[in-house]
């Protein structure tokens, strides 16, 4: 071929190139990392470094939040457009490295257009402005309280509340910039950088020092006292509680400082810049381990039917999770069982020291369930995917006391001194990082000094639970027909 002029050739080249991308670039699609629970969460091809979310909240908690979400990533892979996850939400515009960028949603997608390919390894910064609507709370994400709102993320629930690569293998640093009438106080994960106030508004912001699951994010906006003392080697803690309920929590509150001395005599040192306890007035259901300020519903507190040492356990099994699942995060959520079997196990030692609840005879009573757990759930690290819209229902017996039971076995099988060490090791080897079964096996294998991947792989994945070591004589209930027990 013989081009008779560059004009030409440009407009020639041109045509060919046009329509190669019309003939090549598929219509955008929901995409997901291949979690076996949660098929569509997460996205291939980047890596989050950072998150800056700003928040408006004009003082009625069932209107939608104005918000932008700054996300800063490193691509992985050659990409011509960034799936985010987002629902729940109306997006206004996108800017791709501050230039416009076109955008589609796609069922719980946000597909972002680059407008050129980019090669792996490049840095990006994609801006959305967007409502955030809390009013769609069914689902979790925002949970709706009786003077604002809290967040409740777990498990993929965050981009409900904003846009993200919403999965625990994708960790980044997280700002929050709140904006609320002044006359509210707003708390966010981290630390308290600026508090501006304009007129009959504020803006209080707040960052993390170490990398986040989106999961484990937390806004909270009410009438709220702050109440700050001081931990172990001086670690400010932060508690955040209805206005109303300062002195009536104040019991449970100053309890914190000697659970982290518990767990620090266990674990070693608290993994974070700040802890604290938030009490909601909602009714969620469930307490959870937003990171550095763990979500408490205020009835646990308030109610008189339960012993103290009980509601103390609970709160161990909170601060546990700031170890194994916020610190160390989960690769997939079929390794829920090493967050969920750590905490439980903690909560479970913590209330045979301070309560009549021997650890033995609640491994020996989970022991006897377990077949029943498995069969309705799937073994601890395979379970069953929950049902459509059933939100908690991965949140079952088998990877709470089911779980601390294969621990139970594991130390009944390497000995207490050897399990104690696995702990620590876990915590310290994988600290503010991703890490999955394969790991805790292999890990536990080096420290006991053997493989244990056949003694594992019966507790993890059998769908019967094997003889305890030490307790030949336990024994397991039949399944009922595979129905939940
Ligand atoms: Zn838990």
């Amino acid at each position: 071929m013989f081009l008779t002029s560059p004009r030409l050739r440009a407009v020639l080249l041109a045509a060919t190139s046009a329509g190669l991308i019309a003939a090549a670039v598929p219509a955008p699609e929901p995409l997901g990392i291949g979690d076996p629970l949660f098929p569509h969460l997460g996205n291939p091809g980047y890596d989050v470094l950072a998150y800056d979310i700003a928040l408006t909240y004009g003082g009625d908690n069932r209107k939608a939040l104005d918000a932008l979400t700054t996300i800063d990533a490193r691509t992985t892979g050659r990409l011509e457009r960034v799936n985010l996850d987002f629902a729940h939400g109306t997006v206004e515009s996108v800017t791709v490295d501050g230039r416009p960028a076109d955008f589609a949603g796609v069922e719980e997608d946000l597909v972002v257009e680059l407008g050129r390919p980019v090669d792996a390894g490049t840095r990006i910064s994609i801006a959305v402005t967007h409502t955030s609507d809390p009013a769609a709370d069914a689902e979790g994400g925002w949970v709706r309280t009786s003077d604002g709102l809290a967040m409740a993320n777990q498990a993929d629930a965050a981009h409900r509340v904003f846009p993200c690569n919403d999965h625990p293998a994708d960790k980044a640093r997280f700002t929050f910039r709140v904006t609320a009438p002044k006359d509210l106080v707003a708390v966010a994960n981290g630390h308290a950088v600026d508090h501006v106030v304009t007129g009959s508004t504020a803006t209080w912001t707040y960052r993390g020092a170490h990398p986040m699951a989106t999961e484990l994010a937390q806004v909270s906006i009410g009438r709220s006292a702050v109440v700050r003392r001081t931990g172990p080697h001086g670690l400010p803690l932060r508690d955040v509680v209805p206005v109303a309920d300062r002195e009536r929590m104040e019991p449970w509150l100053r309890k914190t400082p000697g659970h982290l001395r518990w767990m620090e005599d266990r674990v070693g040192r608290y993994p974070f810049e700040t802890y604290g306890v938030l009490v909601a007035d909602a009714t969620t259901g469930f307490e959870l381990e937003t990171q550095t300020l763990s979500l408490f519903e205020r009835g646990l507190f308030t109610r008189t039917d339960l012993p103290e040492w009980y509601i103390e356990s609970i709160m161990v099994h909170e601060l546990a999770h700031h170890w194994f699942g916020n610190s160390v995060t989960p690769r997939a959520w079929s390794d829920l069982w090493i967050n969920e079997g750590h905490a439980t196990w903690y909560e479970a030692l913590y209330a045979q020291e301070t309560g009549q609840a021997p650890l033995e005879r609640r491994m020996r009573d989970a022991y006897a369930a377990s077949d029943q757990w498995r069969a309705a759930g799937g073994p601890p690290a395979a379970p069953h995917p929950s049902a459509p819209g059933d939100k908690s229902g991965l949140f079952r017996p088998v990877v709470y006391d089911g779980s601390a039971l294969v621990l139970y076995a594991l130390r009944q099988e390497i000995g207490a001194a050897a399990f104690d060490e696995l702990q620590r090791r876990w915590v310290t080897e994988y600290a503010h990082a991703t890490a999955g079964t394969a790991d805790f096996v292999r890990l536990a294998s080096d420290t006991a000094g053997r493989d244990l991947t056949g003694f594992l792989r019966g507790w993890l994945y059998g769908e019967k639970t094997p003889p305890m070591p030490g307790h030949p004589d336990w024994r397991g209930k039949a399944p009922s027909n595979g129905k939940p027990a």
